[in-house]
């Protein structure tokens, strides 16, 4: 893979900051992201330091008389500037090693120091570290790590398409003519029920240019030197120039707004009926399901109170959302407690929060519960615990530990059946974010079926750190939601987002339920809330 351009030198931060609308300064923000505009400092990589400062504060002395100390705020200025170097797929750790020792050391020394690798191992290591977090940066979001609370308001564009010089613009902004000629919006183009593009991108020209244009009542009418027509309103024009931020509304299918909660909820738990689902009159069955849809995305929960308690209605309910997944496990499921499965979730044993399928490269979007009868015994009360608002606290009260639960890569298993070991293509984090906002998609958090963490095994430490912070908040009292489901009320979650658990119980309890693909069910919560017009309309730009 050939990589772009690099900048020839580093840019301040502030200007990356400021919305910058230089055609030439955005691909160089968009493609090598501060290391400080994507990690606020070098936080990550101190806290990595302290298990060398541990060590060599506890060696004697004179152990190793050869070993320069590390001035930290000596290398984050040294890194600093060596920021385009830094940021090449060509550096080589060991250039900046020698780099950093001979601002501190004589030249001849460090030749020689470079070539007793024993002597510098550890420095190698901190400045690896700094290698690797630098490198990380480029794969994480432009904009900070955040949990999105609410949907960006509307991009609203009051400015007119202009075109200079066989340029078009707006704003400021310059759009490339390939990228307009690509996305011409007629029937001949793209395909106006499936908008599937029909024309081969790579006929056209490199060099396609704009022969001629005209105003039209809301945009602009291009021809263009293959001969060909295409028109566009200044809405589109002007959504495609947008901040990324205004963007994502369509494509990651957010709620307009998005209620954290904790234990209090007990108290006004989103709840529809489900006469109203299973109204007769069309209309009000459709405004039913984008009810639930719409709590499920603001709260990650509802439930649905009054359906009938047998597996049949339950399924069918489920498939008004979206087909059910089919995992090794099996698709609908209707259990009685049952330790044949080998999965801790078919025993009766208390069960805490947390989320299912880490082990698959894309866990379920949605799941439901239907407790269908409980007898001879009791207990098996429904814990819910809403990740969303526990990954706002953790950053709240320690943004490191944050940002290494959304940095280290982690993996996962599903080996329970005989003949069968499922792992994901790559570990991932355990805070997932979108990486052009930075902003929070997908909790991973299953402890019982974690595999390796991707770290040197003597950084792992840090890992621990972090996540025995996120488990503490987790285990708060105050951030568990506890429920006693009953027949009758189905509950369905967002695996994405929501942690549940169950308590122990005795007797026999009858549960059925499934999964739903996360992006079956965004598309038709995305549909039924903006319209499959609007939602096909942002395709290009969003
Ligand atoms: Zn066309």
């Amino acid at each position: 893979m050939s990589s772009p351009a690099l900048p020839r030198r580093a840019l301040p931060i502030g200007r990356l900051r400021t919305p910058s609308y230089s055609v030439q300064a955005r691909p160089v923000a968009n493609q090598w992201p501060l290391f400080h505009q994507a990690l606020p400092s070098l936080r990550v990589n101190r806290s990595f330091t302290t298990s060398r400062q541990l060590k060599s504060d506890s060696a004697a002395p004179d152990t190793e008389p050869q070993e320069p100390g590390i001035d930290l705020p000596r290398m984050e200025k040294f890194v600093e500037q060596l920021q385009p170097e830094l940021r090449s797929d060509q550096f080589r750790p060991r250039d900046l090693e020698t780099k950093y020792l001979e601002t501190i050391l004589p030249k001849d020394k460090v030749a020689k120091m470079v070539e007793t690798t024993a002597s510098t191992a550890q420095l190698r290591r901190e400045l690896d570290n700094i290698h690797r977090v630098y490198h990380l940066s480029k794969h994480i979001a432009r904009d900070p790590l955040s949990v999105p609370l609410s949907l960006p308001r509307p991009w609203v564009s009051n400015f007119k398409v202009q075109i200079e010089d066989g340029r078009v613009s707006m704003n400021g902004i310059e759009i490339p003519n390939i990228w307009l000629r690509d996305n011409c919006q007629c029937s001949s183009c793209m395909h106006a029920d499936t908008k599937q593009r029909l024309l081969d991108t790579f006929d056209i020209s490199a060099d396609v240019s704009i022969t001629s244009h005209e105003n039209t009542p809301d945009g602009i009418r291009l021809t263009w030197s293959d001969g060909h027509t295409s028109e566009y309103t200044n809405r589109f024009i002007g959504r495609s120039t947008a901040p990324a931020k205004k963007r994502v509304g369509n494509r990651i299918g957010l709620a307009d707004s998005l209620t954290l909660w904790d234990s209090s909820i007990a108290s006004f738990p989103p709840i529809i009926g489900y006469s109203h689902l299973a109204s007769k009159k069309s209309e009000s069955a459709t405004a039913a399901l984008k009810g639930l849809l719409s709590n499920i995305r603001r709260f990650g929960f509802s439930y649905i109170d009054g359906v009938p308690a047998d597996p049949r209605t339950t399924k069918s309910l489920l498939e008004r959302i979206a087909f059910i997944r089919t995992t090794h496990y099996g698709g609908f499921y209707d259990f009685t407690a049952d330790l044949a499965s080998k999965d801790t979730a078919y025993t009766n044993i208390a069960l805490g929060a947390h989320t299912d399928n880490t082990y698959f490269s894309d866990p379920a979007g949605l799941q439901a519960f239907h407790l269908l009868s409980h007898t001879d015994g009791s207990g098996g009360a429904s814990l819910l615990v809403d990740g969303f608002k526990i990954a706002q606290d953790l950053k709240a009260q320690d943004r490191d530990a944050y940002e290494i639960l959304s940095l280290v890569m982690v993996h996962a298993h599903a080996s329970g059946n005989q003949g069968i070991s499922i792992q994901p293509y790559r570990g991932f984090p355990v805070l997932q974010h979108d990486l052009e906002t930075g902003y929070l998609l997908q909790l991973r958090w299953n402890t019982s079926d974690r595999a390796r963490i991707e770290l040197p095994i003597d950084q792992v430490g840090k890992w621990y750190d972090a996540a025995r912070k996120w488990d503490a908040l987790v285990k708060k009292k105050e951030n568990e939601y506890w429920e006693q489901l009953r027949p009758g009320r189905v509950l369905i979650f967002d695996n994405w987002r929501v942690m549940h658990g169950r308590s122990a119980f005795t007797g026999k309890r009858r549960i059925c339920g499934g999964y739903i693909n996360r992006d079956d069910w965004i598309s038709k919560f995305k549909i039924l809330r903006d319209g499959q017009e609007s939602v096909l309309e942002h395709l290009a730009t969003d």
